[in-house]
Order: C-alpha cells, then sequence, then structure tokens
C-alpha cells in the first residue's frame, strides 16, 4: 500500500512536491521490511544507521514488553531506576577508559547539544574564557541549532544561518593531505580560546561516507590534549561494531574526553541517547552551589523502556558473537567493492568495516545530485532501500545479513545505476 497526498504526515528530509507516496511498512524482521500489502524491502541502511544486529531481535522486544508492564517512564531529576543504572554502568565498562559518567538523552542529536553543553559548562565553571568549538569540515552533528553550527553548512541549513554559531572549521583529513588538518587544529589550539574538537572519529556519515585514518585521529587527540582542547566523539553512527570494532576510537587506541552515542544503543528499537564524560568534566560540575549544575533535561531522558532494549542490546553483544558477525559481514562486503574497484560508472571506492561507500563517477558531489531520488526509486523498485547521499551510494546493512542478501544489494545498485545514469 502507498500512502500518498491525503496523509497529513509531515516527513523528515522529504521534498513532498518531488516524493508523493511512499510505502506503507507493516512489520520488520532481520534485514527486511514488508509492506502493508505484503512486498518485502531489503533493508539495506539500517532504517538510516540504527539498526544492528537487525529488526526484532526478540531479547530486545521481550525486554521492551517486560519493562513496559512494570515501570514505564518516571521523573528523573532526583529519582533513579534500575536500567537507567545498569545501563549506565555497563556503557561506562564498555567504552574507553576514562568516561565515567553517562548523561541520557533521546537523540544523536541531543547528545551532541548535550556534549557542546558539557564542554562550556565545564570552562565555565572553571574560570577559563574558552567558548571556542572547533569541527571538521563536511561534518554532521545533527538537526538542532546547536549540532547545525557545528556540522557544515550547506543547502539543509541556509534558512537557519541566522541561528548558527561561528565554530572553527578544521579541513577534512583526506588521503595525503593529513597534516593540512593537523597543522590547522594546531593553529587554531594554540589561540587558547577553543572549548572543545568535534569530531565524527574515522567516517563523516552524512558529509558523504568520507573516510580518514586511524594514525590522523590519534594525532588529534594528542594536540587537542597538548592545547588542553576537550575532543569530543560523536560516535552516533560508527558506536556498536558499525566500523568493526565496538567503538571507532578503539581503531586509533584514543579515549575522547565527551563521547556522544544513540543509533545503535538500543539495537534501534527505541529512541535513546547517552553522553559519557570524564570525572574532570563531572566535577567542575559539583559544587554547594545551584547555579553550577549542568542545565539540560528532557522529559523522557533515560526512559525505562528504551534503557531495558538498551540492556537487552548488552546482553546479547556478550552471550552472542556480534564482533564475529561484524567481521563476518566486513568480509562479505570487501568482496563486494572489490568487484566494484574496475567498474568505470564508480570512483573513491572505499569500506570501513560494516560500511562501504562509492561515488558514481563524473557526477558533481552535491547533496541535490539529480541522481539521488531516481537512484532511490529505481532500487526500491527492486525490492532494496537504499539512499545515496548526493552522487553517494553507500551499504550500510545490519549485521544479521547473508551473502546471497548483499549480493542482491549489490546487482540492484548495478542495474538501478544503468537505468537511471545511462
Ligand atoms: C545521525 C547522526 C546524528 C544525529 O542523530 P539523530 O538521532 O538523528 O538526532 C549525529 N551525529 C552523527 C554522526 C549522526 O550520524
Amino acid at each position: 500500500m502507498t500512502r500518498t497526498q491525503s496523509s497529513p504526515v509531515w516527513h523528515p528530509f522529504t521534498q513532498h512536491g518531488l516524493e508523493r507516496g511512499m510505502p506503507e511498512i507493516a512489520r520488520a524482521a532481520g534485514a527486511w521490511l514488508e509492506t502493508s500489502d505484503g512486498r518485502r524491502i531489503f533493508d539495506a541502511v539500517s532504517s538510516w544507521w540504527v539498526i544492528t544486529h537487525g529488526h526484532g531481535h526478540p531479547k530486545i522486544i521481550a525486554a521492551i514488553q517486560r519493562q513496559a508492564a512494570e515501570l514505564d517512564q518516571v521523573i528523573f531529576a532526583g529519582f533513579t531506576h534500575e536500567p537507567a543504572e545498569t545501563v549506565a554502568r555497563r556503557l561506562v565498562a564498555m567504552t574507553p577508559l576514562g568516561l565515567d559518567h553517562v548523561f541520557f538523552s533521546d537523540s544523536g542529536s541531543t547528545s551532541v547539544e548535550v556534549a557542546l553543553k558539557m564542554a562550556l559548562g565545564f570552562w565555565r565553571n572553571r574560570g577559563e574564557a574558552r567558548t571556542r568549538i572547533l569541527a571538521l569540515e563536511n561534518a554532521y552533528h545533527g538537526d538542532t541549532i546547536g549540532t547545525m553550527s557545528a556540522g557544515a553548512r550547506g543547502v539543509f541549513n541556509a534558512a537557519y544561518e541566522p541561528l548558527l554559531f561561528d565554530v572553527g572549521r578544521i579541513p577534512f583529513p583526506a588521503a595525503g593531505r593529513e597534516q593540512q588538518t593537523l597543522d590547522a587544529l594546531e593553529a587554531t589550539c594554540r589561540k587558547g580560546d577553543v572549548a572543545a574538537l568535534i569530531v565524527e572519529p574515522l567516517i563523516l556519515g552524512a558529509g558523504g561516507m568520507l573516510m580518514y585514518s586511524a594514525a590522523t585521529l590519534k594525532e588529534m587527540r594528542r594536540i587537542s590534549t597538548k592545547h588542553r582542547a576537550l575532543l569530543i566523539a560523536d560516535e552516533v553512527m560508527t558506536g556498536f561494531g558499525r566500523t568493526g570494532r565496538m567503538f571507532a576510537c578503539e581503531h586509533a587506541g584514543i579515549a575522547p574526553d565527551i563521547l556522544c552515542l544513540a543509533k545503535g544503543l538500543t539495537g534501534g528499537s527505541l529512541p535513546l541517547a547517552a553522553t559519557l564524560a570524564t570525572s574532570e568534566i563531572f566535577d567542575a560540575h559539583v559544587s554547594t552551589d545551584r547555579a553550577r549544575m549542568f542545565f539540560h533535561s528532557s522529559s523522557y531522558t533515560a526512559n525505562p523502556i528504551a534503557c531495558a532494549a538498551a540492556a537487552a542490546n548488552f546482553e546479547i553483544w556478550k552471550n552472542e558473537p556480534v564482533l564475529e558477525r561484524v567481521a563476518d559481514l566486513a568480509g562479505l562486503q570487501s568482496r563486494c567493492v572489490a568487484e566494484l574497484a574496475d567498474d568505470k560508472r564508480f570512483a573513491n571506492v572505499r569500506q570501513l568495516g560494516t560500511i562501504t561507500a562509492f561515488d558514481l563517477a563524473g557526477a558533481t558531489a552535491s547533496y541535490l545530485s539529480d541522481a539521488a531520488l531516481p537512484l532511490r526509486a529505481a532500487c526500491l523498485k527492486r525490492g532494496v532501500l537504499l539512499r545515496p547521499l548526493g552522487s553517494t551510494i553507500y551499504v550500510l546493512p545490519p549485521y544479521c545479513t547473508g551473502t546471497e542478501e548483499l549480493s542482491k544489494v549489490y546487482a540492484v545498485i548495478s542495474d538501478a545505476v544503468d537505468e537511471v545514469c545511462t
């Protein structure tokens, strides 16, 4: 079934003047969606990068049902509950050393807003005039005002530009140009007013699945430490196995001062986010003076049902060979993209863990690239959900994806590109 004009729903990142009907999804299992009229669609983007193990993992569903019957929601200021305590304890144990405090929120964007506010609050409470935020060119950190400010400027935020604050922009560390990035970072940090550098570790997602080396990330950590600028790692997309390790920071052996997590936190089942911080940052907010507390909350902070889903997700990570599955999927992915390396239709074929990306050769890399919409439609027609970023096609599937399913995805991409681009 396809919903058309009569619907009152206003969809995200959707030009309703161009996208007139959308499939109505009734159910999902594993890596597959099913429409209300029974059509099956392979979810090759993990439902916008959130699904890790697959849709409807029985242990997560059971935990949600159990928790919903016990405690659905409670104010989290002045109260706590077991699911949140468990999730916080487990997060501290599984993330890089030194991140000992966990602040809950509801989405990737809010986890980054919280991180930026923690950084500013930290320096204010310390009495140091550091308010400047640095971010990478082409970054994406969310769609709220603060996170748009940290992200790349473009057509998607032009209208809101008057509200965005100024951010120091560090060039993207493309292969061969890493030193320019590090030199620019060092020069900017030397001014002494930098509160924090925010980065997406190893791969810039919405900015075009742009990848850079672990060695560069390690150097960025060294420079930020040297100049006492906090490092915020936005692992909203990369967290929970996507890059082949539990967290992308592990590839570089670094620990940030603040870590943002969201998408895979509940296995993709419910919205929940966490911002982890060091004791130094937490302690700077601890005082008998109420004016020094961390001023942030949302109504559903640490919702018990979402926390129970996250706790069940952690049990799956503990009891099932998830990292092996991730390695298997990465292996399948590398075999699939190896075949694209000599394909004249594609350029910049690249991979990080379970994620692959490649650009349409010759096409201009703009988000509004004419190919993106027809390509998406051509893939959907063939039963595969893909969402090219301008002229960049990427495949980011759930970890339960099998060999045949993945081969089908690449066959569909090949056919769709032929249909749309020739
Ligand atoms: C998706 C994403 C966000 C925003 O998360 P939402 O849950 O959509 O608000 C922030 N940072 C990165 C790196 C992301 O990929």
